[in-house]
Parts: C-alpha cells; structure tokens; sequence
C-alpha cells in the first residue's frame, strides 16, 4: 500500500470547530479511535463495551441496559420509535424546536398517528399543558427534545415525568445535545426512554447512537405489534447486550472513542463536567450580552450546551457566521429552519475551558465591528471574565 503524503482535509491553522455538534475532539480519544482494530467478538471488546456501559449508566443517572448503534442521533431516534410503536398508535410530540419537529416528522414517516402540542420558539414545553393534551386520548409515548439545540430552550423532564408514571404512555427523550453537559436524572426523573449521541456533549466522532430503556419501555419492545426493523431490532440488541456484544458489527473505533471520553468524564466527575458546561455557558451569555447580543432563550431553563443570540436587527446570521469561518477559521452555527439568519449559534459541549469563550468573544467582537455593529473594545471580553471571576468553580448544587 502506498502512504497518502498530503491529506488536503485537515483543518486550516487555527480552526475552532465550536459548532452545536459536532464538537472538537480532545487528543486522547483521537488516539482511542485510532487503535488497532480487534475482533468485535473477542474478549477485549466484550470488556469494553461492558466499561462503557458501565461508565455511561451515571451520566444518564440509570441502572438501565444501554444500547449503542452504528448511526448519527437521528439514527437512534428513528431506531427507538420503529421499536415502542406498534402501526397507527398515538403518540404526542411536545414540540419547542427544529429537533422537536424532526421527532414528529419520523413518527409520522414510520406510520403512526402524531399528534404535535407546539410552544413558542425560545420556550421549553409546558408540563400543565402537556398534560392536558395527554388526558384527550391514549398516547403511547410523550416524545420530547431535552435540549432544543435550535433554541437553547431545556425542557422541565422531571415535571413530564410525572405527567407519565402510572400511565401507558412511555416519556421517550431526544438528550442528543443534552447528555454530559447537562443534568440528566433518567431513573429518578421516570424518563422510560434517553437518547443520545456520540458527537455532543461525549466529545466523540459523529457515528455512534445510544438509548437507555426502562423496564416498562423494554417489554413495550419485547411486545409483538411494534414496526418493521430489522437492524434496529432492539429485541436482538437487549439480548446481545446481556453478553456484551451487539447483534450485528459495532462501530469498534467509536466504542472505543466513547469509553475514553467517558474515563475523561470520570476523572474529572461528572458534577465537575456539569457545571464547567453551566459556568461556561453563562460567561458567553455575559459576553454576548455586553456586545449587544441578547439571548434568543426565554424558557426558564436554558441550555447549558448551546448559547444562541439573537442576531442585531441591522445584521444578518449568515454574515457573521461566514465572517467568522473566513477571518478566524472559527466555526459557529446559524440557523437552517424558521430562524435563518435571526440567530447564531455556539455550543459548548465537551472538553472546553475559559480560553474557549473568551477566544469566542474576541473572534466575534472583530466580526461585529467589519459588520459594522458598534461594540466597545474588549467588552464582551470584559463582561464575560468578570462573570468567570465571580462565578468561581465550584460542584453544581442538586437541582430541582
Ligand atoms: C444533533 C442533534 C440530533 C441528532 O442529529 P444527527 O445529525 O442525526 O446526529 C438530534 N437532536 C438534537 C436535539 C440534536 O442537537
């Protein structure tokens, strides 16, 4: 074989990848995915699916099999509805965002009858009014997105869970961008179903899909009047999960990509990891604010993965995007739904620091000042270092 000399896709010098997904992927687990590959039957991959199961069980606060896909989130969340829906059952979609909306759209494409209770971009669903709806008809599953990537908006999981318990309908959770940057207590929060991904808040590669099922969300599986799949049959996968394999070849290199970031996650603790994600988040939200940048979030719980601003009625979204790829090689996100050109986006999943936001903050004061919006020297700099030095590390209190 010949060695390629020249790879022309590696990122310019520079390059800060600070999209909402995917996110930049830390050295070590690189060097993870980079590994001899080995027999995904054999004894060291047995071992290490076990670890990552084991290490991913109190980053979605569960005792549940967790089960791992080759696939993107989508992936997974098509996977999940094709296994708890039987043909032409009812399921409600409580719906704040773009990713809401695609729950809905893949319910409906696998044929069953969606109803959609739509709140206000910005807002985080309404348990009151979730449950209202819920009382009108016998719903299957409560589907909803944890962490409406194209809003910030969190939803309130704890008060739809327990809208759900003691019923038949099953809470199903898209956490994609949610899960290792922001809280997620999936047994004790009653949340039958958590999916998620590898390329978010886990610091990995896009490719690699997850679910967590409950008990009663394993024999609504178990049953027989569920969707056609074959792949994503997740009977095969629960049983091949109990021997630490998975029915068909796994994405070796992303398992093992996840168990490092999982170990990083570990060492650090996840209460550590939860509230750098917070405390980073809110230096940007100070920032942002002190460049002329309001927050585009109105719910009370808001992203602790994902910073979206407003877009000054005198800009356009896309301009400061491009301008921020062209003149810093710094890649944030607009928007591609309703919203286009009205917000940007900036994530803040993974193994980030202070230096993150405050390189964000500069890179998008010089971008403002070329678009001609007036911002003072240094004052999103300013604001948001002042927050970091009020706002000192420390462990996240228990919430709710
Ligand atoms: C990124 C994301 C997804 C998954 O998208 P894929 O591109 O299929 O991985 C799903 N839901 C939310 C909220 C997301 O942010």
């Amino acid at each position: 074989m010949t060695a390629v000399q020249h790879d022309p896709f590696t990122p310019p010098p520079g390059y800060r990848l600070r999209l909402p997904g995917p996110t930049e992927v830390p050295e070590a687990v690189r060097a993870a995915l980079a590994r001899p590959m080995i027999n995904h039957r054999g004894p060291e991959f047995r071992a290490m699916l076990a670890e990552t199961e084991e290490l991913i069980r109190p980053v979605l606060g569960t005792q549940n099999p967790v089960i791992f896909l080759a696939g993107s989130g989508t992936a997974a969340m098509e996977a999940t509805l094709a296994n708890i829906l039987a043909p032409g059952e009812r399921v409600l979609v409580a719906s704040h965002g773009q990713f809401g909306e695609r729950f809905a759209e893949i319910a409906r494409c696998l044929g069953a009858e969606v109803d959609v209770v739509e709140f206000t971009w910005g807002e985080a669903p309404d348990p009151a009014v979730v449950g209202a709806k819920l009382a009108e008809a016998d719903y299957g599953a409560l589907l909803v997105t944890h962490n409406e990537s194209s809003t910030g908006a969190v939803a309130d999981l704890a008060g739809l869970g327990r809208l759900t318990q003691g019923t038949r309908t099953l809470l199903v959770t898209d956490s994609v961008s949610g899960l290792a940057g922001l809280e997620m207590r999936q047994d004790e929060w009653g949340v039958d179903v958590v999916v998620s991904a590898s390329q978010k808040a886990l610091m990995c590669p896009p490719g690699l899909g997850l679910v967590s099922l409950s008990e009663r969300a394993r024999a609504r599986v178990m049953r027989n009047e569920a969707m056609p799949r074959f792949f994503f049959d997740f009977r095969k996968a629960l049983t091949a999960a109990e021997k630490h394999e998975t029915p068909f070849t796994p994405s070796v290199s992303h398992v093992a990509g996840l168990h490092m970031a999982l170990k990083m996650i570990e060492a650090e603790t996840l209460p550590k990891v939860l509230s750098r994600h917070r405390r980073l988040a809110d230096a940007l939200r100070a920032g942002g604010a002190a460049m002329g940048l309001s927050e585009f979030t109105r719910a009370s719980r808001r992203s602790t993965t994902v910073v979206v601003f407003e877009v000054p009625a005198s800009l356009q979204g896309g301009d400061i995007v491009r301008l921020m790829y062209q003149r810093h090689a710094c890649v944030i996100a607009g928007a591609r739904n309703r919203l286009q050109g009205r917000v940007i986006r900036i994530g803040v999943m993974g193994g980030h620091n202070e230096g993150t936001i405050l390189t964000d903050l500069v890179q998008l004061e010089s971008v403002l000042r070329e678009l001609g919006h007036p911002v003072a020297a240094g004052a999103g700099v300013a604001a948001a270092a002042a927050f970091l030095a009020g706002a000192p590390e420390k462990v996240a209190q228990a919430a709710e």
